[in-house]
């Protein structure tokens, strides 16, 4: 190991909160869908950064977008206005089922907002309506009241009390969901595709009766799609898979190609609920991260949506080859899940998903194991036929030695 990588490492061991498990990999840059250690070794990445990096590495146009933003203004706050953000706001209000937006810095933060927005829809009406339900095996986020909606019990026992008015039923049961929706319900939140769960699709039969069920009892219907959003599944946002439309929605991970943004959006007359001082944030949607959402979007929407039809068609592409790698090896993966470039395999419960990451990595592939013992593919848009071919023909490798 040389002395870069063995400092960074070491430094980093010694004065960073010991929160991640870390391979010891230290990364130095990157070009297309290749990353490069510190060693000079090359990875072709199936993470993206865990569904962030749309654009790959040193895009041209994205670098060039933020070096001369960030030579022009990075920051001013929103007591002031920029054509950066009024750029990006409109490219995402008029490319999508919202009518307005609000910028964050996260996905855990926006989903926050979209929560706050939620119960003050009511509390403006005069309805005392604040319960949220969420899905289990669901991820919002790590803040106090997005690590609640999480229905994953291991992240809430430790940090009791937690805050009140969350409620969580098994995901793609309508019947549960029906159950559970009371006076006090104010949303139904879920993720159209569970990442962090495992790459666990909802039905489209399920999320047209929650559609149905909201409608009935005057309830809102929030999308998070922090990771299905702007182009991963193949269609700019998850829910256009659906045919219905969300009250209010978020995105965060792949809009910005890598800079740290997130988003609300919604209908009107449920944005209309927050009124100057309900809502706000000093970093949200500042100039450089603003600039690299739109220069995102703009590539994504140029010549009628390739990019993005070009990530269905990949997505087809690669979920095929993994069915056929099932049909070889079924007493290994027992499903292949997702839509797009968000792709999972699902492992029989005896075999070590973490192992096989740890294989890929020493042949130079990235992906990483999800929740469900699932292998989560989620490349860069821009990924090629020939990586996918190189990644399943390891894969291939890898199930034929277990
Ligand atoms: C990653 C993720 C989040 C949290 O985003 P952060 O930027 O880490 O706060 C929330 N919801 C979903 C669906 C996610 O995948």
């Amino acid at each position: 190991m040389d002395h870069i990588t063995k400092t960074s490492m070491q430094v980093t061991d010694d004065n960073y909160m010991n929160t991640f498990t870390r391979y010891p990999i230290v990364f130095d840059y990157g070009q297309g869908s290749i990353l490069y250690d510190t060693e000079g070794k090359a990875y072709i990445d199936f993470l993206a950064g865990i569904a962030v990096n749309t654009l790959g590495y040193s895009h041209s146009r994205f670098t060039n977008t933020l070096i001369s933003q960030s030579r022009k203004l990075i920051h001013s706050s929103n007591l002031f206005y920029t054509a950066a953000q009024a750029k990006l706001a409109k490219l995402l209000v008029e490319n999508s089922a919202a009518d307005r937006i609000f910028f964050a810095n996260s996905g855990a933060e926006a989903n926050e907002g979209a929560i706050k927005l939620a119960r003050m829809y009511f509390y403006k009406q005069g309805m005392h309506r604040y319960e949220i339900i969420t899905t289990t095996n669901s991820f919002h986020g790590r803040t106090f009241a997005t690590l609640t909606a999480t229905g994953q019990n291991k992240y809430h026992t430790p940090l009791e009390p937690l805050p009140p008015g969350f409620l969580n039923v098994p995901f793609n049961d309508i019947e549960a969901m029906e159950s559970a929706v009371g006076e006090k319900t104010c949303a139904i939140m879920i993720e159209l595709i569970q990442g962090e769960g495992g790459i666990v699709e909802a039905q489209l039969d399920y999320v047209r009766k929650l559609y149905k069920l909201c409608k009935k009892h005057n309830i809102l219907l929030i999308f998070d799609e922090v990771q299905t959003g702007i182009g991963r599944t193949g269609k700019m946002f998850a829910y256009e898979h659906y045919g219905i439309e969300p009250h209010i929605f978020t995105l965060a991970k792949g809009l910005g190609g890598g800079v740290p943004i997130g988003a609300i959006l919604a209908k009107e007359d449920i944005a209309a609920a927050f009124e100057p001082g309900d809502h706000g944030s000093t970093f949200g949607g500042n100039a450089l991260a603003c600039s690299a959402g739109a220069c995102v979007m703009k590539i994504l929407l140029e010549n009628d949506s390739k990019l993005i039809k070009e990530c269905a068609s990949k997505g087809d592409y690669f979920k095929d080859k993994l069915e056929k790698l099932q049909n070889i090896y079924p007493h290994i993966i027992v499903a292949v899940k997702g839509k797009g470039l968000m792709l999972g395999t699902q492992l029989d419960e005896n075999i070590d998903g973490g192992n096989i990451v740890n294989i890929c990595l020493d042949k130079g592939f990235i992906i990483n194991c999800a929740g469900n013992n699932t292998l989560r593919f989620v490349p860069p848009l821009i990924i090629t036929k020939a990586e996918i071919d190189k990644l399943i023909a390891t894969l291939k490798d890898i199930l034929k030695s277990l």
